[in-house]
């Protein structure tokens, strides 16, 4: 069966399922294959659950008429969702960077609703198979489509391209992580600039964080859409100086307005912006664009905010790497507190680079004058670190160790590290 052919049936049956634990009814199975299991094997159980049906690429669990037997499921999955793209004149604009690629496309995602009936990725689904499932799930009623690409290896943002076809795009910085991956920062810097290239190309548009230099040396020769601090922007805006919750100022044609966010951070500036930017071309009235970014408020352990007891927690285990580490503690050093506590788990997947990355943050904090520093993962222990710091194997010995310890009270404390170390376990020790 030939791609058009699979259209018509997609076109009848408009929904599809790739878990089949939970098929929904008179979908489309695609039988996808992970690390720990074969979608294949599953093929016949979905149609019992009521798939209409069921795509595979093993010919030996071609058992049922309903069963389509292809080369490849995912190529074929990415082929018909490119497909379906083509058929609908809908704008997409395409998301990617190293960091706040999620909490950029929740709050674009918030300002736009307010206008437009638009799809976009569910959660962290941002990668070759998320992202043709988002594609998907668009229809003739959706006016805009927001498709987070994320990428661990070079090339790979380029292929989300070829599948979404974004004629927008905003790449939110390109900073150092995933490493292992991409071989090296330029490996970083390659990648993210497929989406300009793949604009270029197209006559696509990006939306660019000024005060960023290398974003607007890679963008350049495509249409710029600007914002950030500097003069001559389209957009101008400034971070407040606020204690614990971010307060953005923002320059409308009819004069400021003030956001104040349920964020953490002063790195989500760029974030806000953004969303701003992205409201203001899609012509949003500024007062709704503020109330979206304003009842935003962040979820899964993303930077946030937390009034524990005495203490006053930033938890921001969701993920960790040198650029997002720096942000965040360039932006604990700036709030004013008289105790404060750092607690760093390890920065996952950076491969050759680790021990000098974990070194470089190590000797900031330790330079820096804070009551207690709690370093978290085996990486973080072979570090040099002198006196100052605690280092412990597993987040585990850091909550026994914390157990132990005359309960902490008026502290100003800054949780973060990579989603494998798991963090968040010791927030009920304060
Ligand atoms: P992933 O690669 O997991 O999809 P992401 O790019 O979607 O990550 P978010 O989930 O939005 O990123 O944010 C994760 C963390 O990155 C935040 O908790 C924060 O520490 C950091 N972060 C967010 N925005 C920025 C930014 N503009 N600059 C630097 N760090 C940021
Ligand atoms: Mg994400």
């Amino acid at each position: 069966m030939n791609i058009a052919e699979l259209y018509e049936l997609y076109q009848k049956h408009p929904i599809v399922s790739t878990d089949s634990r939970i098929i929904i009814e008179d979908s489309i199975f695609f039988a996808l294959k992970g690390e720990n299991f074969d979608g294949n094997q599953f093929a016949a159980d979905s149609l019992q659950k009521g798939a209409a049906y069921a795509v595979i690429d093993n010919p030996e669990f071609a058992t049922d008429p309903r069963i389509i037997l292809v080369d490849d499921v995912l190529r074929c999955l990415q082929q018909l969702a490119n497909y379906h793209r083509k058929t609908l004149n809908t704008p997409v604009l395409a998301i990617t960077g190293s960091n706040g690629k999620t909490t950029s496309k929740e709050l674009i995602a918030a300002v736009l609703k307010n206008r437009f009936n638009i799809t976009f990725t569910q959660g962290n689904l941002n990668n070759h198979i998320g992202v043709p499932l988002t594609l998907l799930k668009m229809t003739e009623e959706t006016q805009i489509a927001v498709i987070e690409m994320g990428a661990n290896h070079p090339g790979e943002i380029a292929a989300l391209c070829k599948i979404a076809e974004p004629n927008l795009g905003l790449v939110t910085n390109m900073g150092k992580a995933h490493l292992e991956g991409f071989g090296s920062f330029e490996g970083v810097i390659k990648t993210k600039t497929e989406l300009y290239d793949f604009l270029r190309e197209n006559n696509g548009k990006c939306f660019v964080n000024a005060d960023n230099e290398l974003l607007m040396k890679q963008s350049a020769g495509l249409e710029q859409l600007t914002y950030g601090k500097g003069e001559g922007v389209q957009l101008k805006g400034e971070p407040e100086d606020s204690s614990y919750l971010l307060t953005v100022k923002i320059l409308f044609p009819k004069g400021w307005l003030y956001f104040r966010s349920q964020l953490v951070g002063s790195y989500n500036f760029e974030n806000i912006m953004a969303a701003a930017r992205i409201g203001l071309h899609f012509d949003i009235d500024p007062l709704l664009i503020q109330k979206a970014v304003e009842k935003y408020t962040p979820t899964n352990n993303r930077s946030q905010y937390i009034q524990q007891g005495t203490n006053r927690i930033i938890l921001d285990a969701y993920n960790a790497n040198p650029t997002s580490m720096l942000a965040a503690l360039q932006n604990f050093e700036k709030i004013n507190h008289e105790s404060k506590i750092v607690i760093l788990g390890d920065m996952l997947e950076l491969g050759d680079y680790a021990q000098e990355e974990h070194q470089k943050i190590a000797d900031f904090v330790t330079a820096q004058d804070y009551n207690e520093i709690f370093l978290v993962g085996p990486c973080f222990c072979q570090v040099e670190t002198g006196t100052k710091a605690k280092k412990f194997e597993k987040i585990e010995l850091l909550a026994n160790y914390l157990f132990q310890q005359k309960q902490m009270k008026n502290n100003l404390i800054l949780i973060k590290g990579s989603r494998g170390i798991r963090m968040e376990k010791i927030l009920n020790n304060f």
